[in-house]
């Protein structure tokens, strides 16, 4: 046995974006004894130190609106709460559309949106100069745009270690290189969580797995439908016509994206044909697909030195909305799973609202039941159609 407590009143399985901001928020909320178990050597290193860092209010799942609300109002007060600089810049997200059903569905997207007070725009593809100037976007097969001004992009690692730090601050304990193989439940209940070295007693455990929640979840005889969607990223050196803004500009259709980073550009695309996997390998060979669509959309990037590259995994969900709460067959064991590539962005928000759950029985800064796990059974799922 290790020096590790032998028991906590909550255990947090991942240290990622998810399980830190649980474990904030927990502890934020006067819960005394939480401990964080993390398998690999430090915290971060999972789907959360692979991601792009975008934040958006432009989803189509109204649940999915409301979370982006509590979420990116916590993310503008970050720096100064939690004492931590996250090189935030709200310059917006562009979806770009080429189909006409696209145009149709973001219409009725942006209706929804607006009816939540957010400031999002149909632009037409002479106006999107206007918007962003001195980025020399091919529009001229580009139907319509949209645009919101409170959308942007921010660095995860500067949230992951606010909140790691903060945690620690407010006494959680992390520990890492301690992968949970087993747990335990009996009658109806989670009792304890065991490494390969500890077993720690529990009345509540926290699945934020991330994309091996499904893993975890099977530990506890639950099954959790999320599967690994590997998603590869490139960025560039600085080149002369990077963008000088922070704007996620989006080819709605391919799935291609980028935005400015440390004076060029990231950049990715979906392999849309690829089953799951837990590969984390760089695709090289999609690469050429990627590029030929790239060049086209942002010419400028034909004359950029590719700079590093990398590949995570997307955790993704059946109808691309996360599994957030409690379980009704099994007390004390709480899902926070399937962000469907949104998990950085809605972390602030999960955070709170999972302590809720916690802490006071029933998450209520707001409903958290069209993410009950209980959807799948019901057959009641509202799909998310707005994932890039
Ligand atoms: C290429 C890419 C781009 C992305 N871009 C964006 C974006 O722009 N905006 C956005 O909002 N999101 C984005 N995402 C999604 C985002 O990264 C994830 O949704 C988010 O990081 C999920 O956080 P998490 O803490 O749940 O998972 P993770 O960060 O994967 O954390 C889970 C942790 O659990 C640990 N773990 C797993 N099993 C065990 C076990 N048995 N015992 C102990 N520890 C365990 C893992 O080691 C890991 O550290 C992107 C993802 C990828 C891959």
């Amino acid at each position: 046995m290790s020096d590790m407590k032998n028991s906590a009143e909550v255990v947090v399985i991942g240290g990622g974006v998810i399980g830190l901001s649980i474990a904030y928020h927990l502890a934020a909320r006067g819960v005394k004894d939480i401990v964080v178990l993390e398998k690999e050597s430090m915290v971060g290193m999972g789907s959360t130190g692979r991601c792009a860092g975008g934040f958006r209010h432009q989803f189509s799942a109204e649940a999915n609106i409301r979370l982006s609300l509590l979420s990116v109002s916590k993310l503008e007060r970050f720096a100064e709460e939690m004492d931590q600089p996250i090189d935030f810049h709200q310059d917006g997200y562009l979806f770009l559309l080429r189909e006409p059903q696209d145009v149709q569905l973001f219409r009725k997207n942006i209706a929804l949106q607006q009816r939540f007070g957010i400031p999002v725009q149909l632009i037409e593809p002479a106006d999107i100069a206007r918007i962003l100037p001195n980025v020399q976007l091919t529009v001229d097969d580009v139907l319509a745009a949209t645009y919101c001004g409170k959308d942007g992009v921010s660095d995860p690692a500067g949230v992951t270690e606010g909140y790691r730090k903060n945690a620690k601050r407010l006494g959680v304990t992390i520990r890492t290189e301690q992968e949970v193989t087993v747990i335990d439940v009996a009658h109806g209940r989670v009792t304890a969580v065991r490494t390969k070295t500890d077993s720690i007693s529990t009345r509540v455990v926290v699945n934020a797995a991330g994309p091996h929640a499904g893993a975890v979840g099977k530990m506890a005889g639950i099954e959790v439908p999320v599967v690994p969607l590997r998603r590869c990223i490139w960025t560039t050196r600085p080149f002369p016509l990077a963008p000088p803004r922070w704007t996620l500009v989006i080819d709605f259709s391919s799935g291609f994206y980028f935005h400015r980073e440390s004076g060029g550009v990231l950049f990715g695309m979906a392999n849309r044909e690829e089953p799951p996997t837990f590969e984390l390998s760089v695709d090289w060979k999609f690469f050429e697909t990627v590029m030929e669509v790239a060049i086209h959309r942002f010419p400028p990037l034909a004359d950029a030195a590719i700079k590093n590259a990398w590949a995570g995994s997307y955790e993704t969900s059946p109808d691309a909305l996360p599994i957030l709460g409690k379980v009704s067959e099994l007390d004390g064991f709480i899902l926070a799973n399937g962000f469907s590539g949104h998990g950085f962005q809605h972390a602030p928000a999960v955070g709170q609202l999972i302590a809720e759950e916690i802490v006071d029985g029933r998450a209520h800064t707001m409903d958290i039941a069209p993410f009950s796990i209980e959807r799948f059974r019901e057959g009641k799922a509202e799909v998310e159609t707005n994932v890039v």
